[in-house]
């Protein structure tokens, strides 16, 4: 180098924070860390950034792999392998696994530094009738959950104490260091499998005897649910703070999604209902009567008024026969009613006659025999025009496919040859 000396990389600011040697053993650290901390901590006045650092250079200097990376290779080493710093815990969590849960400022001290972590939510579908959506209904449901030991008042422990976890140094995190080359670490982060991630362990002889130190039991909880009048597919009905308990944390949400079921007869779009009911040609011509259950059991009259002719394919409406209306179930939508008209196969040389002489008559020819003696016979035939539609599509993709690799093929040839 020039003259310049290489900038030294900085491994002794952590150090520095704590006001500790470098050779400090963990028992300095921790005294110092101890001390500092709570002369630092916010909630007693002390400046929130200085109190980050020394959570930051505890976090460090407190975990023997952690040390020797920083000790060696400086700050920046720990903050690439963490994925541009981010891997730092907030330093209330450090804090609080430091001191074991409980205030370090004594009795009924402030909870402000502490952080509760915000539980899960439990989404559950709910499948309903139309029937039940219509009429309103309510449903028992029987879940379990965890809840928090009401023994050890989900300390896990008899005597309220734990202690931090000596696999990760009470982080909850183990860190897996590997060596990628010279100056080239790699480390990953995984919860640690002594303490399950909680950071703490709890000597086996103050277990709780009830959650066996897991903190949490089970329970059995019958919720109802009460499904309203009128209310939606895809509609939530949220139980709040009723997901699993955890120590520490803010119970989630157990929230049911309805979903509804097909219904036989009644479909539903919005606040309307939509009823399918065939005619035979007679009904459509003639006039029809019949008699429509309704989603309340209902039995309603449905006809058509005299001399009237249904065409297939037509609609019919009744006000206020449709869905009661989200929390105004006084109100309803419209009940359609779609007709669809059955016609017969064939008719023999009678019928044909005999309707020949009530319908009205057929249009006159405005051709002569003759002209029609020169016309081509043909002989069509019935089809499914929306098979025959699909057909056509299908050929005419395959046919597109096949085009589309021709030009490029016969351009390749042109080139070879230039
Ligand atoms: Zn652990
Ligand atoms: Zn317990």
């Amino acid at each position: 180098m020039f003259g310049r000396a290489p900038k030294k990389s900085d491994n002794t600011r952590y150090y520095e924070i704590l006001g500790v040697p470098k050779d400090a053993s963990q028992d300095d650290l921790k005294k110092a860390y101890r001390k500092a901390a709570i002369k630092n901590h916010p909630d007693k006045g002390g400046d929130p950034e200085k109190f980050k650092e020394l959570a930051q250079a505890y976090e460090v200097l407190s975990d023997p792999e952690k040390r020797e990376i920083y000790d060696q290779y400086g700050e920046d080493a720990l903050k690439e392998g963490m994925g541009g710093g981010g891997g730092m815990h907030d330093p209330f969590d450090i804090f609080q696994s430091f001191f074991g849960g409980g205030s370090p400022f004594g009795g009924g001290g402030s909870s402000r530094g502490r952080r509760q972590r915000k539980g899960e939510d439990v989404v559950h579908p709910l499948k309903v009738s139309l029937d039940e959506l219509y009429n309103g209904t309510s449903k028992k449901l029987s879940l379990s959950r965890n809840v928090l030991c009401s023994k050890c008042n989900g300390k896990g422990s008899k005597s309220g104490a734990s202690s931090r976890c000596a696999g990760c140094q009470g982080s909850g995190y183990k860190v897996q260091i590997r060596q990628l080359g010279p100056g080239m670490i790699q480390q990953m982060q995984h919860p640690c499998n002594e303490c399950k991630g909680t950071g703490e362990t709890i000597n086996d002889k103050d277990r709780c005897p009830q959650c066996k130190g897991e903190k949490v039991v089970q329970e059995k909880k019958v919720l109802e649910v009460v499904v309203e009048k009128g209310m939606q597919n895809g509609q939530k009905i949220t139980f709040p703070g009723e997901a699993d308990e955890a120590p520490d944390t803010v119970t989630g949400d157990i929230i049911f999604v309805l979903q509804q079921k097909e219904h036989p007869k009644f479909k539903r779009k919005g606040d309307d209902l939509f009823y399918e009911h065939t005619l035979t040609l007679t009904e459509s011509l003639c006039g029809f009567q019949f008699v429509l259950t309704h989603l309340d059991n209902r039995q309603l009259l449905i006809k058509s008024n005299p001399g009237e002719v249904v065409k297939p394919d037509s609609f019919k409406a009744i006000n206020d026969e449709g869905m009661p209306m989200y929390q105004r179930p006084f109100m309803k939508g419209k009940l359609y009613i779609h007709f669809s008209v059955e016609f017969p196969d064939s008719l023999n040389p009678e019928q044909c006659k005999a309707l020949e002489a009530v319908l009205p008559p057929k249009p006159t020819s405005q051709y002569t025999d003759m002209e029609l003696d020169e016309c081509e016979e043909t002989m069509p035939y019935d089809v499914n025009i929306e098979e025959e539609l699909r057909r056509r599509q299908q050929q005419h993709q395959e046919a597109y496919d096949e085009d589309e690799d021709m030009p490029g093929g016969a351009q390749r040839v042109q080139c070879a040859q230039q």
